[in-house]
């Protein structure tokens, strides 16, 4: 274990507090030129310095700056040249920006570490256009994976179906009638099975569908091989990683998403079989404890219904108690009070507009939920809940204003996942109740299963008011940014250009889909730091380059203040710093020591 594993598991003597890092730093420039007085004997000098840089900062006072001192994992000063040089001596790191645009590190606000790092090492599907695509590349994979018994695959979209907008097992039969086939949607929300998988786990005509869970059926009752919701269960939990292959997968996972600019992720616990639990943490702090953790954790754990029990509770708190470091943090919990609109899962308060019959259904009863929710909240346990449709978000909003009032707590800032749809009078109930709406822009791009499915089902009315985002914030709403990986690539800058444009890649519609809710490039870097810092209560040492905060930052290839908008999701990230320390860099930049 290194030192600043020990520290964080210890609760964190290293982790000096932002005040009194300040404190220290200002006794000992104020004492500069008297070395006794300083650390270990000499004046406070900077481990690295990041120079010659265009620094946007995210923070107000000081938007703009040209170089960055760190000294161990914390800034020690962000301002011109000159300033920035007078903490360097003969032992300074020099990273040399060439002029380069460098952001506050990248937090993912809605990550699903375990699942979109098993994805790495799985059939990948996402961008396959048709069902042939996928029987091509499903061929493909079982042929360089022959000894697997299962093949598992993540990323179709509904559209590739046409009309029927589900998946059937007799395409995945046609080419894989022998060994058992399970695909997970992008979504996550349905998945794809064969007839060896139905049979191998004994899904049949005279299976129950489980609680919010739906098996499928044609006609005559048989199943389809499309399992909606928890029915995905049914399969999935029978094909679960070894410890060592989740291991395996997450070091693959942790480097793509420095890789991508990510210094922190904000997992949401997911599906009954994936949940960021107890084991998911287990794993996280393996990594930790051996030196390769490099991306920071804040995790929260998935609790089903019908009911919250004190046990949950008390676990909960007893995880927040034991896991509250800088990098790795827990005490959170999500909720699921729907589903997608495309499966019609999401709950609507009116039917949905190309079937009247359905309408969706909420995972939990109303007055169940509201009173777990109060629980939490009286224990100071944030909440997360997953609300789609625009019955699901109230309800969600409903009760973080009572748990509010009942408790009178404040300032929790308990979040809504995705908010896809919304009442026009619930927009400024964010900004009210300061409640943090945690959007991921890109699962707004007016593609082909936004535009064709998704506003099909939706209708006019409410695709209207399809992700909000600038009328949340224009009335007062905190907006927090992340992906939803893998539901989504774990790349920010496709989010980013979405956040910014509403526009495909290719450009359309033109003038963007309700361009009124896109963002500023300003607002939607924030999105991804300072608001994604705020969204977990961590913005006194996150989300800005400041004095005192931790050192997490990245340098860019490109300026996204000086190229069009339709070009940043060519961004690539060519450092990238967490605590003051390079944890991934590209052969285009250097790191040198001060000649
Ligand atoms: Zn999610």
């Amino acid at each position: 274990m290194d030192q600043h594993a020990a520290d964080v598991l210890a609760g964190g003597n290293c982790r000096m507090g932002k005040q009194t890092w300040k404190l220290a730093a200002a006794l000992l420039l104020a004492t500069c030129g008297i070395p006794s007085l300083g650390f270990a004997g000499s004046a406070v000098k900077a481990t690295v310095i990041v120079t010659n840089a265009r620094v946007y900062t995210v923070d107000a006072k000081q938007p703009w700056a040209d170089a960055v001192a760190i000294g161990g994992d914390r800034i020690l000063a962000v301002g011109s040249k000159e300033r920035v040089e007078a903490f360097r001596n003969k032992n300074t790191q020099v990273v040399d920006a060439r002029g380069k645009l460098v952001l506050p590190g990248f937090t993912d606000s809605h990550f699903h570490l375990i699942e979109g790092s098993r994805t790495l090492t799985q059939l990948d599907l996402n961008g396959t256009t048709s069902i042939a695509e996928v029987q091509e590349r499903l061929k493909k994979f079982a042929a360089s994976h022959p000894n697997a018994s299962w093949i598992t695959g993540r990323g179709w979209s509904y559209d590739i179906f046409g009309e029927a907008a589900l998946p059937d097992k007799k395409f995945l039969d046609e080419v894989m009638p022998d060994r058992p086939v399970y695909l997970v949607g992008y979504d996550g929300h349905t998945s794809w099975v064969n007839s060896k998988a139905l049979a191998v786990t004994g899904i049949t005509r005279d299976t129950p569908d489980p609680p919010n869970g739906w098996i499928v059926r044609d006609a005559e009752g048989e199943p389809t091989g499309a399992l909606k919701e928890d029915a995905d269960d049914l399969v999935g939990s029978r094909v679960q990683a070894t410890h060592e292959e989740q291991l395996a997968a997450l070091r693959l996972g942790l480097r793509e998403a420095n890789r991508a600019g990510l210094v922190r992720a904000i997992c949401l616990g997911n599906s009954i079989h994936l949940v960021d639990d107890g084991s998911n943490i287990a794993l996280y702090e393996e990594l930790l404890k051996s030196g390769e953790l490099t991306l920071r954790l804040y995790v929260s754990s998935y609790e089903g219904p019908p009911t919250l029990s004190k046990q949950q509770v008390d676990a909960v708190l007893k995880a927040k108690q034991k896991y509250q470091g800088d990098w790795l943090a827990a005490g959170a919990v999500k909720f699921y009070l729907d589903g997608v609109i495309e499966s019609h899962t999401a709950a609507m308060l009116t039917p949905y507009s190309d079937d009247p019959k359905l309408t969706g259904s909420l995972r939990w009863d109303e007055a169940e939920y509201k009173r777990a929710v109060v629980e939490l909240d009286k224990r100071g346990i944030q909440v997360f809940t997953h609300a789609i449709g625009d019955r699901a978000v109230r309800l969600a909003l409903d009760a973080y204003e009572d748990a509010a009032r009942a408790n009178g707590t404040h300032d929790m800032r308990h979040r809504i996942e995705h908010i896809e749809t919304i009442t026009a009078q619930d927009i400024p109930r964010f900004g009210k109740l300061g409640v943090v709406a945690s959007y991921q822009p890109l699962h707004a791009e007016p593609n082909d299963d936004t535009m064709k499915v998704w506003a099909r089902n939706a209708g006019p009315d409410r695709a209207s008011r399809g992700w909000t985002w600038q009328s949340v914030a224009k009335t007062g709403g905190h907006l927090a940014f992340g992906s939803d990986w893998p539901v989504v690539t774990l790349s920010p800058w496709y989010g980013m250009q979405n956040a910014v444009t509403r526009q495909t890649l290719a450009g359309k519609p033109e003038g963007g889909w309700l361009p009124q809710e896109r963002v500023s490039l300003e607002q939607a870097i924030e999105g991804y730091t300072l608001g994604a810092a705020y969204s977990s209560h961590r913005e006194a040492n996150e989300g800005s380059l400041e004095e005192g905060k931790l050192a997490d930052l990245i340098v860019l290839d490109q300026d996204l203040f000086r190229i069009a908008p339709s070009e940043i999701h060519k961004t690539n990230v060519l450092l990238t710093m967490v605590g003051g320390k390079v944890v991934y860099q590209s052969p285009e930049i250097t790191v040198g020591s001060a000649k």
